[in-house]
């Protein structure tokens, strides 16, 4: 088979040939810029290329119900060009392929998933922490939806009682994505995250919130593994500490073999940075089969 990937970020968009397998043949990156400009530099792309199906793992939110009449466009983003923007659209109708598509984070989530660390877990967590904070959940093999997408990002959290950053959030200001990715880090110290690797006091902080969210989520999605990704968790310091944290928070009181191995429970991703190209590998060939 012969797939398309399609990372579509709001900075840039990766954009891959490969197969069922996971084998990555080409690639090429083109920068976020108006759709105008971006899709035809995609579309040209992939254009030649003799595609079986096409995944697109997309920046959000997203519209993912097959019955909506904006099925595939992106919602109410704050980028404004890319506002009801018809992304699977715009591929369908140049390409004449079929088209998978999901959230950013659940492409990385499904990479991990079939390619990566996560293969036979029952019920996986994705965390990216970056310029934003979003989640994608694998549970049996099956993405998560639901009524829309899942957006972990915006969970709230109780404020660290020394912290008076007012928080990052245009909807909510201090939710985690408020208080912990990284234009906040950056906000809040006055120094961008990997200017403060010296810092232990960010690190604790940032840690306490990470662990926060990571217990409510172990305690409503019941994940085997947990894997944190993005610019952030470049600060490999945070790892062992939002281990502890979350064991703190978790108080003894879910005892399971996973739980019992942190190291191995909350981890960072797998794929050399590939997790979300080969995850959308994975969107086209689920595409193609259900086609
Ligand atoms: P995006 O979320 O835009 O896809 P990233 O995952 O790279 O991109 O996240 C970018 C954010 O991560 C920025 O706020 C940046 O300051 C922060 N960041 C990037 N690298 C590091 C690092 N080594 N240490 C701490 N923060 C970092
Ligand atoms: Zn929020």
């Amino acid at each position: 088979m012969k797939l398309g990937a399609l990372e579509a970020g709001g900075t840039k968009m990766v954009c891959a040939v490969g197969d069922e397998t996971g084998r990555i043949f080409d690639r090429k990156v083109i920068p976020t810029a108006d759709p105008e400009t971006t899709i035809p530099a995609i579309v040209n792309y992939f254009m030649d290329k003799d595609l079986d199906a096409l995944g697109i793992a997309c920046f959000g939110p997203i519209q993912l119900d097959h019955h909506a009449p904006d099925y595939g466009h992106i919602t109410t983003t704050p980028k404004l060009a890319w506002r009801n923007f018809d992304m699977v659209g715009a591929f369908a109708h140049t390409l004449g392929c079929p088209i998978g598509f999901d959230t950013d984070v659940n492409g990385a989530v499904l990479g991990e998933v079939t390619f990566g660390q996560a293969r036979g877990k029952k019920s996986v967590v994705y965390l990216t922490v970056g310029t934003g904070i979003g989640g994608g959940v694998c549970i049996e093999g099956k993405l998560l939806h639901g009524m829309l997408h899942p957006e972990m990002g915006h969970v709230l959290l109780r404020r660290n009682p020394g912290d008076t950053y007012a928080g990052h959030c245009p909807y909510h200001q201090d939710c985690l994505e408020g208080l912990a990715c990284g234009p906040a880090i950056e906000e809040r110290w006055g120094a961008k995250g990997d200017a403060l690797a010296n810092r232990p006091e960010v690190w604790e902080l940032e840690a306490d919130y990470l662990a926060q969210a990571l217990t409510s989520y172990i305690l409503t999605l019941s994940p085997d593994m947990i894997i944190l990704g993005g610019g952030v968790m470049h600060q490999t310091q945070l790892f062992p500490l939002v281990r502890k944290k979350v064991a703190e928070l978790l108080a003894g009181y879910i005892q399971t073999p996973q739980l019992e191995d942190l190291d191995h429970y909350i981890v960072p991703a797998s794929l050399n940075e590939d997790q979300g190209i080969l995850g959308c590998l994975e969107l086209a060939c689920r595409a193609l089969v259900e086609q």
